[in-house]
């Protein structure tokens, strides 16, 4: 018998407790996201399509070094370096990727290349909407995931110092 009595006040409590969260929810405002209306907002720490940045002149931080690669657990960093010349300077280091692929049909988002990098030239960004029903077009190339070039710099580009070529 005082078992029967036990199971039904903690059945009781359970039963208000749940009725007590339902109330609170009842009560809260309602999140409605519109998208596609409207674009979502993010966490600045969402982790989404990747940027490949550039430096204060424009130049590109990346300096292929391989270990974002390196670092990938799924493999889907594909990168070739090339050397920097007194003629043609793409990054500040001795080389830049003249190819850098991220294919996104592997990548799970882990954020390990992010962390890896040494000149912070791998970031995410919030780009989400990827999908795809041909997964080559999933394998993002250098020109689809570097930073734009803001205007000063593409200016300081078109007029690049006297003997240096413009890497735009
Ligand atoms: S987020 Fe992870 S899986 Fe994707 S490219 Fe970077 S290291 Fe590889
Ligand atoms: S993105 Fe960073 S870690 Fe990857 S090759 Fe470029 S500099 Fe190295």
């Amino acid at each position: 018998m005082a078992s029967k009595i036990q199971d039904a006040l903690s059945s009781a409590a359970a039963l208000a407790k749940g009725m007590g969260v339902t109330l609170k929810e009842m009560m809260s405002p309602t999140i409605t996201e519109d998208y596609p209306d409207v674009p979502p907002k993010f966490q600045e720490r969402y982790r989404g399509v990747h940027v490949l940045q550039r430096d204060e002149n424009g130049l590109e931080k990346c300096v292929a070094c391989f270990l974002c690669s390196a670092n990938c657990p799924s493999d889907c960093i594909y990168i070739e370096a090339a050397e920097n010349t007194d003629s043609l300077r793409i990054s500040g280091g001795e080389r830049y990727a003249r190819i850098y692929n991220i294919d996104y049909s592997r990548c799970i988002f882990c954020g390990y290349c992010v962390e890896a990098c040494p000149t912070d030239a791998i970031t995410h960004g919030h780009g989400f909407e990827i999908a795809s029903y041909d997964t080559s077009t999933l394998i993002w190339r250098k020109e689809q995931l570097l930073a734009p070039a803001s205007p000063r710099e593409t200016q300081t580009a078109i007029n690049p110092p006297p003997g240096v070529r413009s890497p735009v």
